[in-house]
């Protein structure tokens, strides 16, 4: 699954054309020449077979093969919502939750948060995201969403059938304990290095989510938002 290639543009017809890194992928660290196959996707969720047709200084022209539908997605929507950490560790979390299957990840704005994602942090999530999905074989992307105040988040989408909402919380009840089957939506959240404040725990009490400890140890704030969504993706489903 290593030789896919994301295509920033739809694929629609029997061409497609890669261009900026991606292109400097197959053209520079590949060293792709006319007639080999690769495999594209447009994170459509299909993926193709193509063929290398043209090599130019930083495009690579591709004939389309054949379409096919792959489905390598969680069979439920798992949206989760980090008071990210900072640097290589938010690089980590990205590169982690798209390879869990992950459908969205909401950047929460808390009190004690200490990275402030700005429009290039962002870009270079997304950019992480690529990456991941390139490599585990995921045909849709892991959406990365902008930034949400904690307090706004809580709140969005209210109660719905087969919606779950965690927070993950040292003090909270066992995930052990909880039947995550039947769920076909879940919410996750993972406060900041600092934790939650104790306004903030309660404005997501109120607001009908549960609190779930991961065990007696502190965990780091990727390390937790992994586990969690591993023990999730694993166990709930549709
Ligand atoms: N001193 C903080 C720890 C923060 S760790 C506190 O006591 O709350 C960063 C985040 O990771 C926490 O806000 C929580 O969402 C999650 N986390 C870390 N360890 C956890 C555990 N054992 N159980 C549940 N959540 C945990």
């Amino acid at each position: 699954m290593s030789d896919r290639f994301f295509s920033s543009q739809p694929i629609t017809g029997d061409h497609a054309t890669l261009d900026g890194s991606e292109a400097h992928h197959l053209l520079h660290v590949m060293r792709a020449k006319v007639g080999e196959r690769v495999t594209l996707f447009d994170g459509s969720g299909a993926e193709f077979d193509a063929e290398v047709e043209k090599c130019g200084r930083s495009e690579v022209a591709l004939a389309v093969l054949a379409r096919r539908e792959v489905d390598r997605e969680l069979p439920f929507e798992l949206v989760v919502g980090v008071s990210l950490p900072k640097g290589d560790r938010q690089k980590w979390l990205v590169e982690k939750l798209t390879e869990l299957g992950v459908t969205e990840l909401v950047p929460l704005e808390t009190e004690r948060g200490v990275a402030q994602p700005t429009a290039s942090a962002l870009e270079r999530l997304g950019r992480g995201v690529i990456e991941a999905a390139k490599q585990c074989g995921r045909n849709r992307l892991m959406r990365v969403a902008k930034p949400q105040a904690f307090g706004e988040w809580v709140l969005a989408e209210g109660v719905g059938e087969g919606l779950l909402r965690l927070v993950a919380h040292p003090a909270g009840e066992s995930i052990g304990e909880f039947d995550l089957s039947g769920s076909t939506r879940v919410h996750l959240s993972i406060g900041p290095e600092g934790g939650f404040t104790d306004a903030e725990v309660a404005a997501a009490d109120d607001a009908g989510w549960r609190s779930v400890a991961l065990g007696p140890r502190i965990l780091r704030v990727e390390t937790a938002a992994v586990a969690l969504s591993a023990v999730v993706a694993q166990r709930a489903r549709s």
